[in-house]
């Protein structure tokens, strides 16, 4: 008998009327547990659990919610081979990758630990002779926070850790397919001493329970990740109730490979950008754009060291990119393969669903090659371990290409060059650039977000953070 995990609503552990499994995407047998789904009424009653709790959480004072974090970083740390496994079981990543970003949550709630302790507004002399001004940030009110299964602590931590530091009761829906971290992260803070109704938890379909959030206009502010079509619904149901909104989405990030570039750094930036994570990560190089001179050295290296990748169970310690996280998604990615095929690139290596031991949702990385930019497989966010050459005559027509998309997340060149480097960081569309390094893999202390279709609002991560979490009051004194 697996146990039934429920929701947490206004301090209170609430089995609900039904529940859904968590199941292993390397193992369909292995069922890792049920988690209670909400309804419309338990987000409503979340909600107004949280605009009860709102103004003793605003009073709640730093120390407190320092405590509160640090305690949650901490434990998250100590049990990071636990968690790392976990988030490997339910959502498909290696179990190097499941503790890594484990790890990062714990550095995330530590970070927000610092800031509440660094919470400062300014003074200014007025323009009116013997008048103060006071800049201060109060807390934005309810948020609520809604993620997606590609990293079921990381995104989950970068959005209720900021809350908790300025004074935001949060209500909080993960994605279905990952019920499992984000319950562990709950109960951490719920035990670490978050008042009552200060976080809810609201497990569900997102046309139920995250529909519902939409619909309430007592939530203050929505922080979400996911895809646009969802972001677009988020954003109108937003504007309808003129609340305050936030848009992490989709990315079709291109990896620039120049002549000059070394086809060490490059392949390795490549390969690690484009498949590692199994390539769901909106940061992935799905786009390799890649000079004449250096093309064949660069599609023969990267060939070989997919042929040579481990594809398997995401709990075995040998395997490299574990599967796809469920069926819906790898069906996705074989289609686009096939999309891919019959728009003329050439396959040069993988697409195909690979069979194991256990009933998994295996895929071979795919490499096209002799690709155009205007394909569809270049144009929409596949979200799978598929990637295209884009072959370009030099560092203009490559920059050009890399900026010809909808999207604008993360954009990353390799070249020895300071000069197009320096040029590239300049020019490059996006939120984040990155210089021999993966279009993947950030630091925590810093900003995160896109332009273009990939983000909307203010930035996540980092000081920046505070712009969504924080509203700032100007007062004037005349002493
Ligand atoms: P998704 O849009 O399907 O779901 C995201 C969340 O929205 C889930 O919790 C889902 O239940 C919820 N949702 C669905 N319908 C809803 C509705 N009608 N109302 C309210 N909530 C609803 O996305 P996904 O498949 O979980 O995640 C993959 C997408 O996320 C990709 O496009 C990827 O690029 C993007 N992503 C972006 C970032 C970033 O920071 N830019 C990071 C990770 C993932």
């Amino acid at each position: 008998m697996v146990e039934t995990r429920p929701n947490l609503i206004d301090g209170q552990w609430l089995a609900g009327a039904q529940s859904a499994a968590n199941i292993n995407p390397s193992d369909t047998e292995d069922t890792i547990g049920h988690y209670a789904t909400a309804t419309r009424d338990d987000v409503e009653a979340a909600v107004s659990a949280a605009c009860a709790a709102a103004d003793d959480w605003a009073r709640s004072g730093i120390q407190a919610r320092h405590d509160i974090l640090r305690a949650a970083s901490d434990e998250i740390m100590a049990r990071r081979e636990e968690i790392g496994r976990l988030l490997s079981r339910e959502e498909g990543k290696t179990l190097a990758e499941g503790i890594g970003e484990t790890v990062r949550a714990a550095q995330i709630f530590n970070f927000f630990a610092g800031e509440t302790l660094r919470l400062a507004g300014e003074r200014l002399d007025s323009v009116r002779p013997g008048v103060d001004v006071e800049i201060s940030r109060e807390p934005i009110g309810v948020v609520g926070i809604i993620t997606p299964w590609n990293f079921p602590i990381a995104i989950p931590a970068w959005k209720i850790a900021p809350a908790i530091c300025y004074g935001n009761p949060v209500v909080f829906k993960p994605a279905e397919l990952v019920p499992g971290c984000a319950w562990v992260v709950v109960d951490i803070l719920h035990r670490a001493g978050m008042p009552a109704g200060t976080l809810n938890l609201v497990n569900g379909p997102g046309s139920v329970v995250g529909q519902a959030m939409l619909d309430d206009p007592r939530i203050n502010a929505i922080t979400f990740t996911g895809s646009q079509a969802t972001g677009e619904r988020v954003a109108q149901a937003s504007v309808r109730h003129m609340r305050k909104f936030q848009l992490e989405m989709g990315g079709k990030n291109p990896l620039v490979v120049l002549d000059d570039a070394d086809i060490d750094v490059a392949v390795d930036c490549a390969v690690q950008g484009a498949f590692f994570s199994t390539g769901q990560r909106c940061t992935a190089s799905s786009r390799l754009v890649v000079s004449e001179g250096i093309h064949s050295r660069f599609v023969e290296a990267c060939a070989s060291r997919i042929r040579d990748l481990l594809v398997g169970d995401a709990l075995d310690s040998r395997t490299q990119i574990g599967p796809v996280v469920d069926e819906t998604q790898l069906q996705q990615d074989l289609d686009y393969v096939e999309i891919g095929r019959r728009e003329g690139a050439t396959l040069r290596i993988g697409g195909e669903r690979l069979k194991r031991d256990k009933n998994g949702f295996y895929m071979q990385p795919a490499l096209f090659t002799d690709t155009r930019n205007d394909m569809r497989i270049n144009t929409e966010e596949v979200f799978g371990p598929v990637a295209s050459v884009i072959r370009v005559r030099n560092y203009e027509e490559a920059l050009s290409v890399a900026n010809d998309t909808p999207f604008g997340l993360s954009s990353g060149i390799c070249t020895q060059s300071l000069k197009l480097a320096t040029h590239f960081k300049r020019n490059a569309q996006a939120g984040m650039v990155m210089v021999n390094l993966p279009t993947a893999g950030v630091d925590y202390h810093v900003p995160f977000g896109g332009t273009k279709g990939s983000s909307y609002g203010p930035r996540e991560q980092g000081r920046y953070a505070a712009e969504f979490h924080t509203t700032v009051k100007t007062a004037y004194t005349s002493a």
